[in-house]
């Protein structure tokens, strides 16, 4: 890894290098205060101080909706293939980097999911530093600070980015216009030390997960499942903005006039009713408790028992979307009381 800094004033230039060579995904202002992640047009739309997008960037390699087969008489079955750009996402931060790792893990469980790799492998990151507000809980998860996953990582000084130049492609965005590029001086790099620093204090919002997963299998049958479940609307919203909620459904559609079947698959959400019902007409988890329940037992403890760490990157997503009002924060802490 090495360290190297751009002015920021000289940013637009390194993007535009960057979007000449590559199809490029930066954060844009939608609306009054929300943000999403969109094709490159303009540096003037581009958003440097946003906080979190609405969906993070994991609907760039795992799409909302995807046709996965066709097949045709004709044809027969073909498996459908996309011819994908490469993308460099722009302004990724920590939580939703650790997000993408932990999805790499759950798309290599037992064999690489093609798919997901198709589009995965022909992605690379630019990481953009942030500052917490009241949702942000990534310190507690210790996703607060990010070493893999990404290519390029600035972190924002005063007058410049400190650049961490993490892999050979990140090296390679660099020299597209090395001539930005510089080595920090001393003082950049109190600098970066005492926003750090900084930055590590401004973290409001804590969760205890000090023994969570033994916690919530102690509480199994708290009432606290069965408090929530009844304010919960079960819209699903929570799930569907995660960062690494990578369930999905896979069903069969048949297009009569072309005569082609497509196989699709799609997100899915375990707050629905219908996520556990199989064939027969058996539901596993029919009461609505238990379907609560279920998304912080899989967040905290099915995951960590294959993959050694929990799911949440404390991207704070769920608690600013639910409309219910419903803060993962405060159920962990009734459960831990
Ligand atoms: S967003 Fe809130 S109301 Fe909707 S399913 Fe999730 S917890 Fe329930
Ligand atoms: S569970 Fe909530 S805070 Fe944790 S990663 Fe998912 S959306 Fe973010």
């Amino acid at each position: 890894m090495i360290f190297l800094t751009i002015e920021k004033a000289r940013l637009r230039e390194f993007l535009d290098a960057v979007s000449n060579e590559f199809r490029l995904i930066v954060p844009e202002k939608k609306g009054k205060s929300t943000y999403i992640f969109k094709e490159y047009t303009d540096f003037s739309r581009v958003a440097l101080e946003f906080l979190r997008t609405i969906i993070p960037p994991k609907r760039f390699f795992f799409p909302p909706c995807e046709t996965l087969l066709s097949y045709s008489e004709r044809e027969g079955l073909t498996a459908v293939t996309e011819d994908i750009p490469f993308t460099v996402i722009f302004g990724v931060h920590p939580c939703d980097l650790h997000g993408v790792n932990i999805l790499d893990r759950a798309f290599s469980y037992g064999g690489r999911d093609s798919f997901y790799w198709s589009r995965r492998e022909r992605i690379g990151f630019i990481g953009l530093s942030c500052l917490p507000d009241r949702y942000c809980l990534c310190k507690s998860m210790h996703t607060d600070f990010i070493e893999d996953v990404y290519d390029l990582f600035l972190y924002t000084l005063d007058n410049v980015y400190m650049v961490s130049v993490r892999t050979a492609f990140g090296d390679d965005l660099t020299r597209l216009k090395s001539a930005l590029f510089k080595s920090p001086t001393k003082k950049e790099i109190l600098e970066y030390k005492r926003r750090i620093k900084e930055r590590d204090s401004m973290f409001t919002r804590i969760m205890d997960i000090t023994n969570l997963a033994d916690l919530l299998t102690l509480e199994y049958k708290s009432e606290v499942w069965e408090e929530y479940s009844r304010s919960c609307l079960y819209c699903g919203s929570c799930v569907m903005v995660c960062p690494t909620c990578q369930c999905f459904d896979v069903y069969d559609t048949t297009d009569l006039t072309e005569g082609i079947s497509y196989r699709i698959r799609r997100w899915d959400a375990c707050m629905r009713k219908d996520y556990a019902l199989v064939a027969g007409g058996h539901n596993f988890r029919e009461d609505r408790p238990s379907r609560f329940r279920f998304r912080y037992l899989h967040k905290e403890i099915g995951f960590a028992e294959m993959h050694g760490r929990p799911t949440c990157t404390g991207c704070g997503r769920c608690s600013e979307t639910c409309p219910a009002g419903i803060d993962m924060v405060e159920v962990v802490r009734r459960i831990r009381e």
